[in-house]
């Protein structure tokens, strides 16, 4: 085995089910995590049943009757120590998020990065778990309001984010005085065996209670059990759109809480006084960067009509000067995507763009020789933004329009289902104080000069419309993981009772 496995703990045949502290043996069918990069068996694994996702559940709710009353400090200090062993495991787990998944070790080591941001931005939210105090109206009385645990937090994530999207919901959730139950993609669950066991250390060290972190692989079946179940109390799920309506409808059913992080479709409007030299490349990133497997990557370019001969020019060469392979080798600037079925999608679109009207420009083809998973980075123009524009294929695949004025070009960037991420290049001032304006971009994020990809932690991440709304990691995404609570004291003598009524007795 591969020496960052044997560091994190990875065997041949790993159990998907723990409590925290321990993994045991799962009944359930076996799964084996292929790597994209070279289609080795990593590890294998099972499929979480029923039965064990009724014991990690229950032991969950244990756990939280201990964790809920510990001081948020001390919750604090407990998720510093996690940071810690992140940082010890950082090489280790960014070499098997990029193995696992595909990304570049960049890459990798950048995600692992962002769980160790995140534990220090939780460690000093745990001391600033603020509620408002207001003026009563009635003499004597003082209001305040103060936030509370919610219980069981469900997170569901997905393959492209393998361990970030997790921590970005745990260690916030945990500071909060939640536990947490995981069930991580199918399509990476070695990524999340290893930092369950990183984190299990931790949590032995202490002394804390079996069931502060669950963790189940599992298929569909398994997230749509944690949706219908009342006993978690809030479910926080990234993935596809079509995953985060189901998921959205049957928490919605039991009244319970649900956190969206869904599919983006995110633009750069490229202005007649952009200065392209920023511009190249953050399109670049945005569009290559994961394979163009992020929720933030740039899949469409509105370009001022003044620009976009030059700028396409432009990226034809950059897309060309793309280095493809193992994403473990760090002269490579792409990796694969992450099965054959992303490939065939790649593939079914461009040659829909075709159909729509489109010109590849650049690429469009997949790369056997490397192995089953890589495709070139593709750039397609389009005359009009039709049906396939619309749509988020998980592939790096750009496509270049062109407009004449900004309100044009705005509207051709709010006008599709998705509201996650996006930017306008410009020296103009009131070009960019318009596309910032409420009579501007429509989503979540909205940059100037700066590419859509690539989000800090200290922001609020999330975007809207199909993208699902949710708010996770910075200012003030903490207030989803909690309940709050109106609090009014009287400490005078009398009961002044509202809208002045009185009672003769
Ligand atoms: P996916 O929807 O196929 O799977 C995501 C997770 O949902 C997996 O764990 C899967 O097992 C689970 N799941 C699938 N169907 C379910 C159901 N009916 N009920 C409960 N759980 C279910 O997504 P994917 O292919 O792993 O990831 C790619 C998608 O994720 C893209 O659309 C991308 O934009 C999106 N994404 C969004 C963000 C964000 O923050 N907005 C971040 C990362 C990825």
């Amino acid at each position: 085995m591969k020496d960052f496995l044997i560091k994190l703990g990875i065997t041949p045949q790993n159990s998907g089910v723990s409590t925290g502290l321990n993994f045991w043996d799962g009944h359930g069918v076996a799964l084996t995590s292929y790597s994209p990069v070279d289609q080795t068996e990593i590890a294998k694994t099972q499929l979480a049943t029923a039965a064990d996702f009724e014991k990690v559940v229950e032991t969950a709710q244990i756990a939280y009757q201990t964790w809920k009353t510990m001081p948020a400090p001390q919750r604090g200090e407990i998720v510093r120590q996690m940071g810690d062993a992140f940082r010890a495991n950082k090489d280790a787990l960014g070499k098997l998020v990029s193995y696992e998944m595909g990304k570049s070790l960049q890459e990798g080591l950048g995600e692992v990065q962002e769980i160790i941001d995140i534990c220090d931005f939780a460690v000093g939210l745990s001391r600033q778990l603020y509620g408002l105090t207001m003026h009563s109206e009635r003499r004597n009385h003082r209001m305040y309001e103060q936030w509370h645990p919610l219980g069981v937090v469900g997170v569901i994530s997905a393959f492209n984010f393998p361990v970030a999207v997790w921590s970005w919901n745990a260690m916030l959730a945990w500071v909060c005085g939640n536990v947490c139950i995981w069930k991580p993609s199918e399509k990476t669950p070695m990524t999340a065996i290893a930092c369950q066991k990183i984190i299990g250390g931790v949590l032995k060290n202490n002394n804390l209670p079996e069931g502060l972190s669950g963790i189940i692989v599992g298929d569909r079946e398994i997230g749509e059990a944690m949706a219908k179940d009342p006993r978690i109390a809030l479910v926080s799920a990234t993935g596809s759109t079509r995953m985060g309506k189901l998921v959205a409808q049957n928490v919605a059913a039991r009244l319970g809480k649900s956190l969206m992080e869904l599919g983006g479709n995110n633009a750069i409007i490229v202005t007649e006084h952009a200065d392209l030299k920023l511009a190249i490349p953050a399109i670049v990133f945005g569009a290559v960067g994961t394979a163009g497997q992020r929720c933030t990557t740039t899949r469409r370019l509105i370009v001022h009509a003044s620009k976009v001969e030059s700028l396409t020019e432009s990226l034809v060469k950059a897309f060309a000067q793309i280095r493809i392979g193992d994403p473990l080798d760090s002269n490579n600037h792409m990796g694969p995507l992450i099965d054959a079925d992303a490939v065939s999608q790649y593939q079914k679109s461009i040659a829909q763009a075709i159909t729509e009207g489109g010109e590849v420009l650049y690429g469009g083809q997949p790369i056997p020789e490397l192995g089953t998973c890589y495709v070139q980075p593709t750039l397609v123009k389009m005359k009009r933004q039709s049906a396939v524009v619309c749509h988020e294929t998980f592939a790096p695949i750009l496509y270049i329009m062109s407009y004449e004025t900004l309100d044009e070009a705005i509207a051709l960037q709010n006008a599709v289902p998705q509201g996650l991420s996006s930017s306008i290049f410009t020296l103009n001032m009131q070009e960019s104080e318009h596309f910032l304006s409420v009579a501007g971009s429509d989503c979540g994020i909205a940059n100037v000069n700066i590419g859509t990809s690539g989000a800090e932690i200290g922001g609020a991440f999330g975007g809207e419309k199909e993208t699902g709304g949710g708010r996770e990691s910075g200012s003030d995404a903490w207030k989803a993981y909690m309940r709050r609570q109106t609090n009014t004291i009287n400490y005078g003598k009398t009961l002044p009772l509202a809208q002045g009524i009185k009672f003769d007795f």
